[in-house]
């Protein structure tokens, strides 16, 4: 029998990789930094029963949808994790993901903690990645500087944030954590770990 022989195709290249962080903390910024220096790279579209706002664009930012569109997503396992946040209900879409990961693309995910350990109960080889803010003052003051929610509000945010720090480190989803002291520093510190990481799938070696 002829042996088998693993060629180098594009498809090899496939990863997840997850990016969480508390809300204020940067992270979409960060996502989107890690999307522009990555050629490959594309970013998985969330369905969301959220309001959309003005700073939303449609099927770029969110898929908006209703309750009921949502409940039939769920109901055909037609998302590979979701989970509600602030009362509204967030979810990845499988089958879109699936195709871009079986075309070598690495695919960003940007979901909340809960979404993460389920995405790594189904899938341990996807990368999880968290951001962190300096302190818990400077969170609570970039939450704050948004200016665009009550102080009741900001502070349940910020109480969430908390939680949601101890939450990724005790829950073992993550396999790094980057600071978001200075943003150009830590989207190189990310774009560090993820290229680590697919060299490492790749079997380059890596000092
Ligand atoms: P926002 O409404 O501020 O855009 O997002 C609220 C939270 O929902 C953020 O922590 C964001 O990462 C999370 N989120 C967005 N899309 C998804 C998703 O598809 N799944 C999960 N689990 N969380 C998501």
């Amino acid at each position: 029998m002829t042996p088998e022989r693993r060629l180098h195709t594009d498809t090899d290249d496939g990863m997840l990789l997850i990016i969480s962080g508390p809300s204020g903390v940067g992270k979409t910024t960060i996502t989107r930094g890690v999307e522009r220096a990555i050629s490959d790279s594309v970013f998985s579209v969330s369905a969301t029963t959220r309001d959309k706002t003005d700073a939303d664009v449609e099927g770029v930012d969110y898929r908006f949808v209703s309750d009921e569109r949502f409940d039939e997503l769920v109901e055909s396992d037609a998302l590979l994790e979701w989970a509600g946040v602030f009362g509204r209900r967030y979810g990845t879409p499988r089958a879109w993901v699936d195709e871009q990961l079986a075309r070598g693309r690495l695919v960003i995910l940007e979901i909340d903690v809960e979404g993460a350990k389920q995405v790594k109960a189904r899938m341990p080889d996807a990368f999880g990645l968290f951001v962190l803010p300096p302190s818990e003052d400077v969170l609570l003051e970039r939450l704050r500087s948004r200016r665009r929610e009550s102080e009741e509000l900001i502070q349940k945010r910020f109480s969430e944030a908390k939680r949601e720090i101890r939450e990724a480190h005790e829950c073992g989803a993550y396999d790094a954590f980057v600071t978001n002291d200075d943003l150009d520093r830590a989207i190189g510190e990310a774009l560090e770990h993820v290229r680590t990481a697919r060299g490492r799938r790749r079997g380059e070696s890596v000092s």
